[in-house]
């Protein structure tokens, strides 16, 4: 029996991702073509799905146009993704044997830890080939190579390689200097009315995580930060996100908040949150924030394991 109690949703490493013979192009036909292999199908996104609760299906080998390599699974058995955006939804779930396509966020609550990672996975491949179609350089087509794991410009003058686009953004539990600790969190615009939820951003240009953190929680709380230090990070795959969670202790605790981005931001105790925990969801279940907060809340250092030891709700 694996032990995923700790593993955030849409990581864990279940696949061998075989990154030294994806330059092997016959290896790879081969594998593709054999009986063993699985085949994930997506459409725009989405998974195609089948059943109650809805599983992801998986095809035949000769459905294989344009597949990417995931990796090898337990058994040394190939695992691909495949593209059917090209069609009409219904055709895409037609063709794949499947009832209906579903966001994977839907559907995660029922699936293994393995297979959340492994379509989060294919689904942020798939969604980077979509986009990556010509070169940012030169405007000419771009060809996939090495698997999926790579583009390379047709363009012989330019021959520019492109590799998959993941963006990465801090995710940070902020706490207090002083005892008691109190955790600072916010309300965004967008989000449901009285959902509290920790500080976010994405990293820009020029820099380091560290930065990233200092200016986010300044920038929307008007709140100074000390110490930063790394707790664990998140694929997060919608499109193209890498969430990297911190805890960072503040400097100060005057709240400015702009009322744009955020409607509002207040300090919490560990008994005011966990009060507030009980009628409200702390974070979604599949996300590092609803960890890094469990964390904060149980007051350890390591990563808590959620409640439920699996990723269901
Ligand atoms: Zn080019």
């Amino acid at each position: 029996m694996e032990n995923y109690r700790g593993l955030l949703t849409y990581t864990g490493g279940w696949l061998d991702r075989a990154g030294g013979r994806r330059a092997d192009a016959k290896w790879l036909a081969e594998l593709l073509n054999s009986p063993d292999t699985t085949l994930i199908p997506f459409w725009r996104d989405q998974c195609l799905v089948s059943g109650d609760p809805p599983v992801p299906v998986t095809l035949q080998a000769e459905r294989a146009d344009g597949a990417v390599f995931l990796g090898l699974d337990a058994d040394g058995h190939g695992v691909f993704a495949t593209d059917l955006s090209g069609m009409e939804a219904d055709r895409a779930a037609e063709l794949a044997g499947a009832d209906r396509a579903l966001d994977l966020r839907v559907i995660v609550g029922t699936l293994s830890p393995a297979d959340a990672a492994t379509a989060g996975y294919g689904r942020g491949l798939l969604h980077w080939h979509r986009n990556q179609r010509f070169c940012g350089s030169c405007g000419a087509v771009t060809d996939s190579v090495r698997g999926g794991h790579q583009r390379v410009c047709t363009n012989e003058t330019c021959g520019r390689l492109h590799f998959p686009k993941i963006e990465p953004a801090v995710i940070m539990t902020v706490q207090t200097e002083r005892e008691p600790k109190r955790i600072l969190l916010a309300r965004h615009r967008g989000s449901s009315a009285d959902r509290y939820s920790a500080l976010a951003g994405f990293v820009e240009v020029g820099e380091s995580l560290e930065d990233a953190v200092r200016r986010e929680v300044d920038e929307e709380t008007g709140i100074q930060v000390g110490e930063v230090r790394y707790v664990a990070s998140q694929a997060w795959p919608f499109p193209s996100g890498l969430m990297i969670g911190f805890r960072a202790t503040a400097s100060t605790e005057d709240i400015t908040v702009d009322g744009e981005e955020l409607l509002d931001a207040r300090w919490f105790t560990r008994l005011e949150l966990a009060r507030y925990a009980v009628d409200n969801p702390l974070g979604r279940p599949d996300s590092i924030d609803r960890r890094l907060l469990r964390t904060w809340l149980a007051g350890g250092d390591d990563l808590e394991p959620d409640a439920t030891g699996s990723t269901k709700t």
